[in-house]
């Protein structure tokens, strides 16, 4: 582990002194979306930022040039490897290089709080230590190749209900040990070169404008030498955020700042080395990566998306952190000439990323019907599960571009005099229109048009506040959408939806007509005079606008039957279920963790009629199963990224060990979690368990065991331990233990150290963790160092950190419900 912190650094006086005040605050506010404002007369470039965290998006939000998608954040931290999180930190700063980005957005170390949050796929885990070393290692990926990270969200931004809004209320000891821990870590071992502020209030304060957390915790105690970026329209005001150590308002240029801010300046609000501050901290960031002075070098060459470079990086990545939760008879790894029957709406459309912010334009995405297919040809058949949408989603190639022929959709931009401002074609499966271009006029109408080839009902959805007028043949539709009225992020992540069912007879243009809820896009004009509002924050030029046909669904019994025939017609079955960016994207949150639709009754049916069954668990975070124990094997596969379906069939077959652990606990059922809801009452949601979540709660037996829990995970072998002990003292003890790899293969196993402190009032947690990999039959001893950082907490009366004494237990677990060695502690 590197401790980067303390460097001296530079204090860019003199490019501070050149510039004046408006000068100044002009640099801090965004120049666009994603741009910092540049400023030639000092050397400053301008420096580019993308979202992260699985992939480096670049500069739109949609419709971009293709880039890799990675496997999502909880299925790369199912590796439990610094190694993994740290390649694939500098796989993505390839990424961010070959687009000339100085900063990528990332990573998310916010923590599972409750399961139900449905930006869960984009934090590693429910675990601070895990989440914290692990971002550590992506950090120090990225930052060795000169491309600058944003750890985010600061701080208790762990649900979307509400997001604007919600005020989290954490006492100070729960924030300390649980919720900042991984930002304290990733700043002591990787100091990341900016962080990003939340959306949410905490503890009555909007995180935005967090004296106590940026100034006094972060920048004065950790010493803290980065640049903390508001996230994206969160600053609500001027001088109480400038003072409470926000250095950057991001996006511009319009924004909270600009002349509100000179004005508090000149009017004594805010002093002016608190700029300079601020300046500096933007200087620093910009010259870490490249933007001040010199010019950096960008390297050519690297490989593209597409490349067999990264096809192999992007499966090995996926497969290594799929998780084998049960499997019985050793039903997996499957076996290659057997006939499998692959059943599911998520075996033909495999969800391999999650929704929002972190979405990017992948080149392709390998569906695990293809990625089986590939390797076992005509032996697999296959067969479309029951619908697991509310909404409509383009079925893949079911809508071409009638202009181009190309899949996707064609769209016109109207402006309210009649005038045409743009016209487009939208690729498939991104029926989207973003309005990111700042027009002098704005979009009031906006005509749709797709092609479709079918005969019989087809359903036809809209999104979008709007009057809509679909017209297909003969038939039409009337839509009437009005947005959620919570602004930037639902109405372009989650816009409101409707469709209906049109009877169509072969070749059939659908045309869609939306007069706009309210008009589009912002004008120069408008961004002008906003400038000098402290209100402008909430401008935005977004929004989306989409048509999306399908087949008509049939009805579940009809699909169930036809799976249960096709499994038994088969040697296996292997049913792929899951859940879709309708649960887990950004700005929403899951009502309950049930898997949507008829899946679990599908899967009933199927382990019914089937020889075997292997459930392949399409998500990124868990679900309810209550087919269990009918079924001979689960493999969790969270979003697995471009290269999905050949790591899934990698993973089955054992090509690649499935060698996962669980990144959180998946609860027996809904509710029964030590924090569940995610609704705020009266805009406040109080995290009452205080450091008691996830494991930490089930072990504590605040709530009932749970159906498995956070660590466990099979592999392909099974392993003894033997001869345990405390090999050394100090701060942070060291265990050592002797494992075995009793099974038929090679194998990696992860051993687990907990301790569970004397005092009940402190919750077990996970203190270290080492990885080994051993041949069949082969034994290691394994050292665990475990970490000094969580053997302390927090004395709220002492406002410091206390040690907890070396008093208690530590347990050698492969998961807290398979428990292979205690150790009692003596106090040194
Ligand atoms: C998200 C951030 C993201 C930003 C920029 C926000 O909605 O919360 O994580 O980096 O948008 O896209």
């Amino acid at each position: 582990m590197t401790q980067r912190t303390g460097v001296a650094a530079p204090d860019y006086a003199a490019q501070i002194a050149d510039l004046d005040l408006r000068a100044k605050v002009r640099l801090l506010t965004g120049a666009s979306a994603f741009t910092l404002a540049p400023e030639p007369s000092i050397g400053l470039a301008e420096v580019i930022v993308s979202d992260g965290p699985t992939g480096v998006r670049g500069l739109q939000f949609h419709g971009g040039k293709p880039v890799t998608l990675f496997p999502n954040a909880t299925l790369l931290a199912s590796a439990w490897s610094e190694e993994t999180a740290y390649e694939v930190g500098s796989l993505l700063a390839e990424e961010a290089m070959a687009q000339h980005i100085h900063v990528v957005l990332g990573p998310t170390v916010n923590l599972h709080r409750s399961v139900l949050g449905g930006r869960l796929f984009e934090a590693y885990s429910e675990d601070p230590l895990l989440s914290g070393r692990l971002a550590s290692a992506y950090v120090r990926g990225l930052q060795d190749n000169r491309v600058g990270a944003c750890v985010k969200h600061l701080i208790a931004n762990d649900s979307e209900t509400e997001r604007w809004t919600m005020n989290s209320v954490v006492d100070e000891a729960t924030l300390r040990e649980v919720y900042l821990l991984p930002f304290e870590i990733a700043i002591q071992d990787s100091d990341p070169w900016s962080l990003m502020a939340a959306y949410n209030l905490v503890n009555g304060v909007p995180a935005t404008e967090q004296d106590h957390v940026i100034n006094q915790i972060v920048k004065d105690e950790w010493g803290y030498s980065g640049l903390v970026m508001s996230d994206w329209y969160a600053t609500r005001s001027a001088a109480p955020a400038a003072n409470g150590g926000l250095d950057l308002v991001m996006p511009g240029p319009i924004g909270p700042w600009g002349a509100a801010l000179v004005r508090a300046v000149e009017a004594g609000e805010v002093a002016e080395p608190v700029i300079d501050e601020h300046v500096r901290r933007v200087l620093r960031l910009a010259d870490r990566v490249g933007a001040l002075g010199q010019p950096r070098d960008w390297p050519g060459g690297l490989p593209a998306p597409d490349s067999a470079t990264r096809k192999e990086q992007m499966r090995r990545l996926a497969a290594a952190g799929m998780t084998v939760l049960a499997n019985r008879d050793a039903a997996l790894p499957l076996d290659r000439d057997a006939t499998v029957a692959l059943i599911g709406r998520h075996a033909i459309q495999t969800i391999c990323m999650g929704g929002g912010s972190a979405q990017v334009p992948a080149p392709y995405q390998v569906s695990v019907a293809q990625g089986l297919a590939a390797v076992m040809s005509d032996r697999v058949t296959v067969v479309d599960g029951v619908e697991v949408r509310k909404r409509t989603a383009a079925a893949p190639s079911f809508v071409t571009d009638p202009e181009t022929r190309q899949p996707g959709i064609h769209a016109w931009l109207y402006a309210g005099d009649g005038s045409l401002l743009e016209e487009r074609h939208y690729a498939d499966g991104v029926t989207m229109v973003a309005l990111e271009d700042v027009f002098e006029k704005k979009v009031t109408r906006v005509v749709i048009r797709a092609a479709i080839d079918h005969d019989g009902p087809a359903e036809v959805g809209v999104f979008g506040g709007g009057d809509w007028h679909v017209r297909a043949g003969p038939a039409s539709l009337e839509f009437r959408l009005r947005s959620s009225g919570k602004g930037f992020g639902e109405e372009l992540i989650a816009p409101s939806a409707d469709a209906g069912v049109v009877d169509v007879a072969g070749p059939t243009v659908i045309e869609a007509t939306v007069e706009t809820e309210y008009p589009l896009g912002v004008t120069h004009a408008e961004v002008a005079a906003a400038g000098e509002s402290p209100a402008a924050g909430s401008l935005t030029s977004m929004a989306a606008l989409g048509l999306m046909a399908r087949p008509a669904p049939r009805p579940p019994q009809q699909v169930i039957a036809d799976a249960a025939q096709a499994a038994a017609a088969a040697d296996v079955a292997v049913v792929v279920v899951g859940v879709t960016e309708e649960q887990e994207t950004e700005s929403v949150d899951k009502p309950a963790i049930r898997l949507p639709g008829a899946q679990d009754a599908m899967v009933s049916a199927v382990a019914a009629a089937a020889r075997r069954t292997i459930v392949v668990v399409n998500a990124a975070t868990p679900v309810l199963m209550p087919w269990l124990e009918e079924v001979d094997a689960v493999l969790w596969a969270g979003l697995p990224g471009q290269e999905g379906g050949h790591a899934v069939a990698a993973a089955l077959l054992g090509d690649i060990e499935p060698a996962g652990r669980l990144v959180t606990t998946f609860p027996a059922a809904d509710g029964a979690a030590p924090a569940w809801s995610v609704t705020p009452v009266d805009g406040d949601l109080r995290y009452e368990e205080g450091p008691f979540i996830g494991y930490r709660g089930h072990h504590a037996g605040r709530v009932p065991a749970p159906l498995f829990w956070f660590g466990h995970g099979l592999g392909y072998a099974d392993w003894s331990y033997a001869d345990p002990e405390v090999t050394s003292g100090g701060e942070a003890p060291t265990v050592s233990v002797q494992v075995t790899n009793t099974g038929g293969r090679e194998s990696r196993e992860v051993v687990q150290v907990y301790y569970q402190p004397a005092d009940p009032g402190q919750p077990v947690r996970l203190v270290g963790w080492q990885a080994v990999t051993a041949a069949p039959g082969a034994s290691a001893r394994v050292q665990v160092r475990t970490d000094q950082r969580m053997w302390r907490r927090w004395d709220a009366a002492d406002n410091a950190w206390a040690d907890l004494g070396r008093r208690g237990e530590l347990l050698i677990a492969r998961g807290l419900g398979d428990i292979r060695a205690v150790l009692p502690l003596e106090r040194t």
